[in-house]
């Protein structure tokens, strides 16, 4: 079976006010210990370089590293990339300069997820994002002219003073650029954030069903079909590593505060950047309890799909029949009209999606 890379690359040149990610300061030392730790991890880690289809550099800001740096992270994974049919990075705009686009060009990446978050330059502001509307258009067009066409924006919703019509405006502009991914994400608000701190609220539940709901209309309308909760792609453009995570498929994680899935275990990375550098081998294991734990985690990520749960797929992992098995609690929801079957397909109905979470207790 094929399996994902994830690499975490936690340090960021300015914080947003929002940001709970496992994120620390740029700072050029650290960050070339920290490339010689993921060495060390990479190193000792048996990743079977063939079986890797993915690599996912996330953060953080990966380019917020210096050019040199990300070349050395580049030259780093490139014995796992030789047979990668996706590689994402994550960016920022304002991180970009041109020796960076020839890079990430010459080393195979050809997939992009930037971070746009708002189009309104006082949102962004009070964000604390550095790249406006104007300079993530100009970055799109840069990796464009480079050959990298397969491209994400995020955006967040739900923020402080956010109207749903300020939304729509996001996702007007948004749906203008020459990209293939739209992820829209709620806005939750941590107390160790500026904005918990501040005392900054989301919007009510009402208006945030409300925006999620119009977004979604839009997104379909312009072509960007939604394959799961907070996703949407341009036909034959939907996540390819993403999905491995949400077919509960085994992945690698390497680097701080990164989480990995192997042999029916679960891992996470020690998060603390210094304490990473000290001893990157340094891990938690989270075992499941038994076998209904693992199938009810494989039962989450697979209803978070619009297509939701292969009902053969589930029986060759772990030999149940998932319409037998949980056949009490099904009948109980499709009678919601919360779920529904489809062929060999279990699916949340689309009354279903925004509820998933109370569809998963019925599982518990
Ligand atoms: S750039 Fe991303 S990871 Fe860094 S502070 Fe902002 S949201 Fe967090």
């Amino acid at each position: 079976m094929s399996q994902a890379l994830y690499v975490h690359v936690p340090f960021c040149r300015s914080i947003c006010f929002y940001c709970d990610f496992c994120h620390v300061g740029y700072n050029k030392q650290v960050v070339d210990a920290w490339l010689s730790a993921l060495a060390k991890q990479l190193k000792q880690t048996n990743i079977e370089a063939a079986k890797i289809d993915t690599i996912y550099l996330g953060g953080g800001t990966p380019n917020c590293l210096d050019a040199d740096q990300l070349e050395l992270l580049l030259q780093l994974l490139r014995p796992y990339s030789q047979h990668v049919k996706e590689y994402t990075i994550e960016i920022n705009a304002e991180a970009m300069d041109e020796s960076k686009y020839q890079l990430l060009k010459k080393y195979g990446i050809n997939r992009v997820s930037i971070g746009l978050e708002a189009t309104d330059g006082n949102m962004l502001k009070l964000l604390n994002r550095k790249a406006s509307f104007e300079d993530v258009k100009e970055c799109i067009y840069s990796f464009i002219a480079v050959g990298i066409d397969n491209i994400s924006v995020d955006l967040l919703y739900s923020l402080p003073f956010q109207t749903t019509a300020d939304f729509m405006r996001d996702i007007d502009l948004t749906v203008s650029l020459p990209i293939k991914h739209v992820s829209i994400y709620a806005l939750t608000i941590e107390e160790n954030t500026f904005f918990g701190r501040q005392g900054f609220k989301p919007q009510d539940d009402e208006t945030e069903a409300d925006m999620y709901l119009q977004a979604i209309a839009k997104l379909e309308a312009a072509g960007f079909k939604q394959y799961e909760i907070s996703n949407f792609a341009k036909e034959g453009y939907q996540s390819l590593h993403n999905l491995h995570y949400w077919h509960f498929d085994d992945f690698y994680g390497i680097g701080p505060g990164a989480s990995g899935k192997l042999d029916h275990r679960l891992y996470d990375n020690v998060k603390d950047v210094k304490a990473y550098i000290q001893d990157p081998l340094k891990q938690d294991f989270i075992c499941f309890k038994d076998k209904e734990e693992e199938m009810f985690e494989h039962i989450m990520m697979n209803l978070r799909l619009i297509d939701g749960i292969d009902a053969t797929a589930f029986k060759e992992r772990y030999d149940v029949d998932i319409f037998d098995h949980y056949h009490d609690v099904i009948d109980q929801l499709k009678e919601k009209n919360l779920l529904k079957q489809e062929g060999n397909y279990l699916r949340c109905t689309k009354e279903g999606f925004p509820l998933l979470n109370t569809i998963l207790t019925y599982f518990l």
